[in-house]
């Protein structure tokens, strides 16, 4: 990326590498084969802009992919016409028409939606095609042991239906020596066997790494193929996808005992020099980032070198101390690094007291967005 591309007004830079995001999903998907790899691309693809994400995963190879809302399947479908996309929020009550217009299939948790998906089976002449969310205990979404129950001895609901997909989710993928693990496996192998027989998926992104037991027919990652690494059993092999940068605005000396931004709640211990910089909590750089004199908070990385936020962040601003910084002080205008290759999601999430997934899926709307590779390098007659 050459500083020509950024226009002059720009705060900031998300850069997204859509060649690298292609080559996570390749990685994965070779890892899970046989089983298949679909992409979840829910919340705006994690917040890296799904009208660009999903073409790009789609030229990959992936055809399944998944959103979380019926409000979401237009959208998708507008970008991937010959892909099966299933929707994990389910079937709101009234729904089914715009589920039907999009030709996506909803991820049934209840036998209340099974019911109304039936129903239309029942009213029209085609079967739509639907998925089965069975809880394993993480009880959020899915039919509980007493709705498999009935529904097991449901034949003539289950004659309706054209179930293409049975699924759970695990509740502690991303720790391997976790008990509740296996026992996810065991209870969704028991449930599922008393439904008709259909492809089965368990795994997202730390499933996956937990091994091919885990796998069964098709895997969901989202966040490793965003080149996340939430798995806390060895690597996951992807990239970083996602870089962001911001803009100094000043730099000003102060001296020893002056404090810095809102409640003055870091006091300089010796002179300094302090680095505005253009990016605050609206462009997703966590109020939790804020340091005081006793508590480290966030840290950016000024001409490659790591320098602590100091005082509170603001909506638009965050002030970093760049006293240590060898060689010629830095410059407004010039770009710091607040996501990179050595500034991870994770590594911002733990300095948040959050995780990366919620890092990655707050990335501001106001910064300058460039994607590198992908569809840039489709001819636009094919767009
Ligand atoms: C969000 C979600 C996924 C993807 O999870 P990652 O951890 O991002 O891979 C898969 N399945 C379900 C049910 C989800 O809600």
């Amino acid at each position: 990326m050459s500083d020509q591309d950024i226009p002059p007004g720009a705060t900031g830079v998300i850069t997204i590498d859509l060649d690298r995001l292609a080559a996570n999903w390749r990685s994965l998907s070779g890892l899970v084969g046989p089983a298949q790899c679909a992409a979840v691309v829910k919340a705006d693809a994690y917040g890296l802009g799904a009208e660009r994400v999903v073409p790009a995963l789609r030229a990959a190879g992936c055809t399944t992919f998944f959103i979380a809302t019926v409000d979401e399947a237009a959208a998708t479908r507008a970008l991937v016409p010959d892909a099966e996309i299933y929707v994990l929020n389910g079937l709101p009550p009234g729904a089914a028409p715009e589920l039907l217009s999009a030709n996506a299939i909803p991820v049934l948790s209840s036998l209340a939606e099974i019911a109304e998906w039936a129903s239309l089976s029942r009213s029209g002449p085609v079967r739509p095609p639907a998925a089965l969310h069975i809880d394993t205990g993480l009880n959020r979404l899915g039919l509980g042991p007493r709705d498999v129950d009935a529904l097991a001895a449901d034949a003539g609901t289950l004659r309706t239906l054209d179930i293409r997909l049975v699924m759970s989710h695990l509740a502690s993928a991303d720790d391997p020596s976790d008990p509740k693990n296996a026992i996810q496996l065991e209870t969704f192998n028991r449930q599922r066997r008393r439904l008709p027989a259909a492809p089965a998926s368990l795994a997202a992104s730390d499933g996956l790494m937990l091994g091919a037991p885990f796998q069964f027919d098709l895997v969901r990652p989202g966040y490793a193929i965003y080149g996340g690494q939430a798995f806390k059993g060895g690597p996951t092999p992807v990239a970083p996808v996602v870089s962001v940068q911001a803009r100094i605005l000043q730099v000003r000396d102060i001296a020893a005992g002056e404090t810095v931004g809102y409640s003055a709640t870091w006091a300089a211990r010796r002179p300094s020099r302090i680095a505005t910089l253009a990016a605050g909590y609206a462009d997703g750089f966590a109020r939790s980032l804020s340091a005081t004199n006793d508590h480290a908070g966030g840290a950016v990385r000024v001409a490659g070198q790591l320098c602590p936020v100091v005082g509170r962040v603001s909506m638009d601003l965050i002030t970093v101390d760049v006293t240590d910084l060898a060689g010629p002080g830095p410059e407004p205008g010039q770009m710091v690094e607040l996501v990179g290759p050595d500034l991870s999601l994770e590594r911002m999430g733990a300095a948040a007291g959050t995780i990366g997934y919620e890092v990655l899926t707050r990335l501001g709307r106001r910064f300058h967005r460039i994607y590198i590779g992908g569809a840039e390098d489709i001819p636009s007659y094919q767009l």
